[in-house]
């Protein structure tokens, strides 16, 4: 491909992840007040300290390149963030509602890791050494992310099937209990 193509294309998805970052930055606080698990909760507190320093970094690879970052709106990450947002207030129940927030989370992780990982692949092939190392920091970090919230959906589905499993044995009648004995 012509090389200013490739950087017209690079640019244009640069402003599609910002738009996608900032509006993640936007959404967490909601996702942070609607979950239930304290673990989940600190998780996704983690990670809006980190989104704010992946706009950032986007900031300063614009600022490089004397671009500004706005002017797009990234149409994918408003549905994802709209679907979410749409199950919370579905109000479900309490572990449905954090296992529902991870499902969503992971959505937007695997949407920015394909989102970052054509930039950094575009940043390589124009040179942009910056802003590959730049890029690919915030790839490794939404990796990281996505792995974390696949650990936090295993514990916290455990301990819902765990809670279910000794709510039934307590609401079960004795006699089948102890009918074996
Ligand atoms: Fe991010």
């Amino acid at each position: 491909m012509e090389s200013n193509r490739l950087k017209h294309l690079y640019v244009e998805e640069l402003k599609d992840l910002y738009s996608a970052e900032s509006q993640i930055v936007k959404a967490l606080p909601k996702m942070i007040k609607a979950a239930t698990s304290e673990d989940l909760r600190a998780g996704f507190e983690e990670h809006l300290e980190q989104t704010k320093g992946h706009v950032s970094r986007l900031e300063e690879i614009f600022k490089a390149l004397g671009e500004s970052p706005k002017g797009k709106k990234c149409k994918g990450m408003e549905g994802l963030i709209k679907e979410g947002g749409e199950m919370i207030e579905e109000d479900p129940a309490p572990e449905e509602l954090d296992a529902g927030l991870i499902s969503a989370a992971q959505r937007v992780e695997h949407y920015e890791i394909a989102g970052y990982g054509c930039v950094s692949t575009y940043a390589k092939l124009l040179r942009e050494d910056e802003a590959v190392s730049l890029l690919r920091k915030t790839l490794e970090e939404e990796k990281e992310t996505d792995e974390k919230l696949t650990q936090l959906a295993e514990s916290i589905n455990l301990e819902a099937v765990a809670s279910q499993a000794s709510e039934e044995g307590n609401s079960r009648p004795r006699k089948a209990k102890t009918a074996r004995a």
